[in-house]
């Protein structure tokens, strides 16, 4: 009896750990030379329980990692010019190396005016228009850091992009252009489907990557993969589940990300590794 294929999947788990351990050890040693050690501030407005969830995950992985976090918690009454004097002052202050805003803000806030406040060398969770442009040129500059993790992660399996027709499945601006963005950047032919894309299945049949970043469970079946095709799912619905619909996906890809396991670590260790480039940055290392 024939066994069904099995995509090899990409473990963002173990690769997360390794990029995490490497920049534990530069924390380490910029606090060793400096006697300060790299801090994160962390900016939440209201109490939404799955941001509040998020911003404690990411506070806790400073704090292993040798991290020191800030948290600035704000009413949910903020006004954009409230937030925007207190992520000003964030960047003004010469003990603070990297700033993140936990988003969504909230409908009374005007979220760009506010990522705009984020002066760019500190902007460790690539959310500026500046960090947005020098990705999109490829020049230095942070990454977005869900989209870097991608890259890290088709790196470590050597997937060749150059030449290959890659689908991107959302256009958000923290996820979907920049992913596009960056896989164009290493002479992928990028195609961004979205809401209004007409006929998703023929496009993506056609895709040697796929990236899904939706936020729809299990949108992306198998018999829509090509076979042997790279799938990466950046989806991260409730329940565990992702944008791909596994089970079957996993019979057609030569790769594939679980979820979880796949993208979301990935996600942190990019903030965290900004994080610390940041630090040596401003400290002069
Ligand atoms: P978003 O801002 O809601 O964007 C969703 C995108 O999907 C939009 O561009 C939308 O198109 C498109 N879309 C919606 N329905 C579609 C459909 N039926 N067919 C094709 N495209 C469709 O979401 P996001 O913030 O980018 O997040 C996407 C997913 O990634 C979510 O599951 C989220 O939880 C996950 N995520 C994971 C991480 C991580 O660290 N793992 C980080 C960030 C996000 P329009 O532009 O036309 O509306």
């Amino acid at each position: 009896m024939s066994q069904a294929h099995q995509a090899r999947l990409m473990d963002g788990t173990g690769l997360a750990r390794r990029i995490v351990e490497e920049a534990s050890r530069r924390a380490a040693e910029v606090t060793r030379r400096t006697g300060t050690a790299p801090c994160l501030a962390t900016v939440l407005v209201g109490e939404d329980p799955a941001s509040v969830t998020y911003v404690r995950m990411k506070r806790n992985r400073c704090r292993k990692a040798g991290i020191e976090s800030r948290q600035v918690s704000l009413p949910a009454t903020t006004t954009t010019a409230e937030l925007v004097d207190t992520l000003t002052a964030l960047s003004a202050d010469p003990s603070v190396h990297g700033i993140l805003l936990q988003h969504p803000v909230g409908p009374r806030i005007d979220e760009r005016a506010a990522f705009e406040a984020i002066a760019p060398e500190k902007d460790v969770d690539g959310v500026t228009l500046s960090s947005y442009a020098a990705m999109s040129f490829g020049l230095p500059g942070f990454l977005s850091c869900t989209p870097g993790g991608i890259m890290r992660l088709l790196d470590e399996y050597d997937v060749d992009l150059a030449g290959r027709r890659a689908v991107v499945v959302g256009r958000s601006a923290i996820l979907g252009k920049p992913v596009g963005m960056l896989l164009l950047g290493r002479d992928a032919t990028v195609t961004y489907c979205h809401s209004r894309t007409k006929d998703l299945p023929s496009l993506l049949r056609e895709a040697d990557v796929v990236v899904a970043a939706v936020g729809r469970p299990e949108l992306i079946r198998g018999e829509d993969i090509k076979p042997g095709a790279v799938v990466v799912d950046a989806g991260y619905n409730p329940g565990n589940v992702g944008d791909v619909h596994f089970d079957s996906a996993v019979t057609r890809a030569g790769l594939i990300t679980p979820v979880p396991g796949g993208v979301g670590p990935m996600t942190i260790a990019t903030l965290l590794e900004q994080t610390v480039t940041g630090a040596e940055r401003q400290l002069g290392l």
